[in-house]
């Protein structure tokens, strides 16, 4: 899970990713919606996280499947992102492809609507379960939540980064970066070095 750090910014709520209701039967619909880097920028503002705007195949996409169940629609599917993270160890630009599930029982909720749903095949804790009103499903921010969820919470621009490099000036003397010598003795060698510390036989 990514690290944000700021609410979604968002001064009203963005609806790209919408469903209409009536579209929907017990057969399912298939939606497909491409994911844009205006979208991905605004969304994952405060995570460290942008849209990729160089990924070849384009920044993402979110395919779901909607379902009526009942009064329910049950929306299950895919969301990919190319997305540039900050990597853990440089701060460099660190690539990162996230793919994340969607899945939600969303709950019509409204005057003359059941407060509660009937017993279903899936079990709520399977489900996300959210509500809507009226005829329109608005899957932003669930998108937005399953990205932030998926998105590596320490990312590298390399498997194996080696981190900022440690100016000359500040780094220990080689004999101290040698593997042979307990780091915790170093100081003692330190010293013996400066001829403070003698040895017994001189
Ligand atoms: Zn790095």
């Amino acid at each position: 899970m990514a690290a944000c750090h700021a609410p979604p910014p968002a001064p009203e709520p963005m609806a790209e990713f919408v469903l209409n209701v009536h579209d929907i039967d017990e057969d399912g619909k298939d939606y497909s919606f491409p994911l844009t880097a205006t979208w991905l920028d605004v969304a994952l503002a405060g995570c460290e996280l942008r849209a990729d705007a160089s990924a070849e195949a384009g920044v993402g996409k979110v395919d779901v499947r909607a379902q009526k169940n009942g009064a329910d629609i049950v929306v299950h599917g895919t969301v990919h992102a190319a997305l540039i993270a900050q990597c853990n160890r440089c701060l460099a630009d660190a690539p990162v492809s996230v793919d994340a599930a969607v899945v939600a029982l969303l709950t019509a909720r409204g005057p003359g609507l059941r407060p509660e749903a009937d017993e279903l095949e899936l079990t709520p804790e399977d489900l996300d379960r959210e509500f809507f009103t009226g005829d329109r499903i608005v899957l932003d921010d669930l998108v937005r939540e399953q990205l932030i969820l998926e998105a590596p919470m320490q990312p590298l621009c390399r498997e194996d980064c080696p981190g900022i490099p440690v100016p000359e000036h500040l780094r220990p003397p080689p004999e101290l970066a040698s593997p042979s010598i307990d780091p915790r003795l170093a100081p003692l060698l330190a010293l013996k070095q400066k001829g403070v510390l003698k040895s017994k036989k001189e």
